[in-house]
């Protein structure tokens, strides 16, 4: 049923990300995602950078919906791994979307590491009609914990402590996480810009 509420099409199959976008701008937006129209192209992935994925993946989902369109590239980039996964973060296992097999290699690669800074960065485009109307990111620092807590959040949730914390954002649960982090922080900017354009 319409809400009445501005529509914004996440350009994005990934229900967890649009579940955390929903809950964070759902009072002021009708939040929809790429699983509600069907028989829309899979965006292939082919940038290096988060910017060039996400503004892929907004520009060519603007072209089929109408209305304006969030894209989100995101991952995690951990210092000790020179950074890696970054933007392959989402297959860093081998498989495409697996969390369990991503977390278990870099469970695996920081084995005997002192090191375990890492940040979550996340970039956003908004796009119209297949033109970039802006970009946005956010970023929050913390660490690689010895083994995954928690049940709560998705992909590398249950490893990642933000700086500030002793638990994983997988057990400091939605409303803690949403306030953190990087995802939070880009839609904060996001939300700013829409509501200055009007
Ligand atoms: P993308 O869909 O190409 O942007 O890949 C994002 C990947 O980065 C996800 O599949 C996760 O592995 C990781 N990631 C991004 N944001 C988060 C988050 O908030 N928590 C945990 N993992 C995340």
């Amino acid at each position: 049923m319409p809400s009445g509420l501005p529509l914004l099409v996440i350009a994005t199959r990934n229900a967890h990300k649009t579940q955390e976008i929903r809950e964070m701008i759902g009072d002021r937006f009708e939040v929809r995602d790429a699983n509600d129209f069907p028989g829309l192209p899979a965006v292939e992935e082919t940038g290096t950078t988060f910017l060039e994925n996400a503004t892929l993946k907004a520009v060519a989902i603007s072209r089929e919906v109408a209305g304006k369109v969030l894209s989100d590239d995101s991952g995690l980039e951990v210092d000790a791994l020179g950074g890696a996964p970054g933007v392959w973060s989402s297959s860093y296992g081998g498989e495409e979307g697996n969390h369990p097999k991503n977390n278990s290699r870099l469970l695996a690669e920081m084995a005997g590491k002192q090191d375990r800074a890492a940040r979550f960065r996340c970039t956003m485009v908004l796009a119209e009609g297949g033109e970039v109307l802006a970009d946005f990111s956010g970023t929050v620092e913390g660490r690689i914990l010895e083994a995954p807590y928690g049940a709560g959040g998705f992909g590398y949730d249950p490893l990642f402590a933000p700086e500030g914390h002793e638990k994983s954002f997988a057990e400091l649960g939605a409303e803690v996480k949403n306030a953190l982090s990087h995802r939070g922080r880009a839609l904060a900017k996001v939300v700013a810009w829409l509501e200055s354009a009007g």
